[in-house]
């Protein structure tokens, strides 16, 4: 039988598990210390612990539980790991360099049920839930990707799978980067993303931290929004934005509404006087994202001149705009594209 993961324990439970085995609850923030802040890999290499208390989290815990299955590096220092689990679900994540900043983009699900019709990770639904030690694994395999003196600035969840959807194993894994011993990673620096469920962004608004949400708008209506993201026929704008408007009350965290734009689909002057309309008046910020066509899917890039104007719209209405510079374009960046090729299914999709 395989042995659980480690970071599937928060601090408590693993104080919990030092104490049950006759020795001091601190040993868990030394182990802990060992695993985010030394980037050991292995139990033996703990050397303020004693030989005994080794041997038991040996026989006990894997610190990995997966392999890397492809790495990918772009030019612009961005690299992408395809994450082989145990079941050999395949997941990506990725590690993102811009001046003093290094994000990674981490994955919730295997798949998503989302379904929307740009995105490769929804292509072949949703397979099953990350545990919280998965999702922290792929956090610890991007930060041991960076040089001894770099740490991870920022996380955004916007990889594979809706995340809310799987929300207590990510705010466990989350809550553990900011406990003694781990990453020292604020709530602050990390977003959430979400294609918009009511009821799981209230729940995130009142959990007490300062997360920073992203809703996935894509449409400013409910019409052509049932066409992109189909789960938007039993939700609706009206409901996500009042969820998030409840976001903002309880936290006090800018909203930020992420917009992907296709080429012909959503990018018109009318379509932004529209979204313009939905957001004038919110404490929102709305990130523009030019599709990556890389398809056989038929959405392509806005043209230049049509996102200039939808930019010029949307800022003269003062709704602050900025449009997402494209990361990794040599690579799979795509979000899905990877794990899509390496199951041998034709890839079609954009960053998400
Ligand atoms: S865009 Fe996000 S929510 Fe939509 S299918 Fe892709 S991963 Fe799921």
């Amino acid at each position: 039988m395989s042995l659980p993961l480690i970071c599937d324990l928060s601090r408590d439970e693993l104080a919990a598990w030092c104490q049950a085995q006759g020795e001091e609850t601190y040993r868990a923030d030394q182990i802990r210390k060992w695993i985010f802040g030394k980037r050991v890999n292995d139990f033996e290499a703990m050397t303020d612990l004693s030989a005994g208390l080794r041997h038991k989290l040996a026989e006990s815990f894997v610190i990995f539980s997966s392999d890397i299955a492809r790495h990918q590096k772009s030019k612009d220092g961005t690299e992408k790991l395809l994450v082989e689990l145990r079941d050999s679900e395949k997941v990506e994540c990725v590690l993102m360099r811009e001046d003093d900043r290094r994000t990674i983009c981490i994955s919730t699900q295997v798949g998503c049920g989302m379904g929307c019709v740009f995105c490769a990770s929804g292509l072949l639904g949703l397979s099953r839930n990350l545990s919280t030690g998965e999702i922290v694994e792929q956090i610890l395999r991007l930060d041991r990707l960076l040089p001894p003196l770099e740490r991870i600035t920022n996380i955004v969840v916007m990889g594979m799978g809706e995340p809310l959807a799987n929300l207590p194993s990510l705010l466990k894994a989350l809550g553990t980067l900011d406990e003694k011993g781990g990453l020292g990673l604020s709530p602050r620096r990390i977003t959430i993303s979400t294609v918009g469920l009511p009821e799981k962004i209230r729940e995130l608004a009142h959990f007490g931290k300062p997360y920073n949400l992203a809703v996935s708008l894509h449409a400013p209506n409910d019409a052509l929004r049932n066409e992109l993201v189909p789960v938007n026929k039993t939700i609706g704008i009206e409901a996500i934005l009042s969820a998030a408007d409840e976001f903002f009350e309880q936290t006090g965290r800018r909203v930020t509404y992420e917009y992907v734009v296709l080429g012909g689909r959503n990018d018109s002057v009318e379509e932004a006087r529209e979204l313009a309309g939905l957001l004038r008046g919110r404490n929102a910020h709305i990130n523009l994202i030019p599709m990556n066509a890389v398809s056989e899917l038929p959405f392509h890039d806005p043209e230049a001149e049509c996102l200039r104007k939808f930019v010029e719209v949307l800022e003269q209405s003062g709704v602050t705009t900025t449009v997402r510079k494209r990361k990794g374009a040599d690579i799979d960046a795509a979000c899905g594209q990877l794990r899509l090729r390496n199951a041998g299914v034709q890839a079609s999709a954009r960053d998400v």
